[in-house]
């Protein structure tokens, strides 16, 4: 089965295999050895809520198709 590149934007989540991954660069640590956030999740009928959640809290980065969404003063 092909895997379908992410291409909207930065670099930061790859999907493969029904998930998508995390790839936000992140401090060096035990738990991130590879300086990438890793984060797993899995792909439920076209939706990134999750996702975007994920870059929201633990990254502070939203998506610009969100950013959009919200009303501009
Ligand atoms: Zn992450």
């Amino acid at each position: 089965m092909d895997v379908e590149q992410e291409t909207e934007g930065a670099n930061t989540v790859s999907e493969a295999e029904g998930f998508h991954y995390c790839d936000v660069e992140v401090p060096v640590s035990s738990e991130h050895p590879d300086r990438k956030c890793s984060h797993k999740f899995q792909i439920t009928s076209g939706t990134t809520s999750n996702l975007i959640t994920h870059l929201c809290t633990n990254h502070n980065i939203s998506k610009p198709a969100e950013e959009q969404k919200v009303n501009y003063k």
